[in-house]
């Protein structure tokens, strides 16, 4: 098979079977962007401890892209400190801009989407997710910064 089918397999895979897709009560970060000029539409949910994402869901509605990326989004960066969070999704834009190469142990099937490169108006799609975990993200930092 060749990678291009195979990233296509996995992304699909993901939009049919999404990971961690549900509510997430009592979550401490919730967060929620949309992307218009595709109707794409994200919410990431995650509880804290110490520091760390101890859970993670989301949910939303879009195409397979926005979708598939969501979902391994909440794979890649479930258990993993603030910061490892926010440098995996600095890498991840870097990998959408051309400029990262992925490693696959952080990666995961993140590796897929690097195929969305290729067609511009969908990076946006790509990235959503990432935008709204961020987006949690900075919220987070500051209900840290005020607490001390
Ligand atoms: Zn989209």
């Amino acid at each position: 098979m060749a990678l291009e089918e195979l990233y296509k397999e996995v992304i699909l895979d993901h939009y049919k079977s999404p990971r961690n897709k549900r509510a997430l009560p009592g979550a401490e970060l919730s967060c929620k962007k949309n992307n218009p000029l595709c109707g794409d539409e994200i919410t990431i949910h995650a509880h804290l401890s110490d520091g760390r994402l101890a859970g993670i869901a989301f949910e939303g509605q879009g195409c397979s892209i926005s979708q598939a990326s969501a979902s391994m989004l909440t794979e890649a960066v479930a258990g993993k400190s603030l910061q490892e969070a926010e440098g995996l999704a600095d890498r991840f834009r870097g990998m959408m801009e051309g400029k990262v190469e992925p490693e696959e142990e952080s990666f995961g099937d993140l590796v897929a989407l690097r195929g969305v490169v290729k067609y511009p108006v969908r990076i946006k799609c790509a990235v959503l997710a990432w935008d709204v975990l961020q987006e949690a993200l900075a919220g987070a930092g500051r209900a840290a910064e005020a607490s001390h």
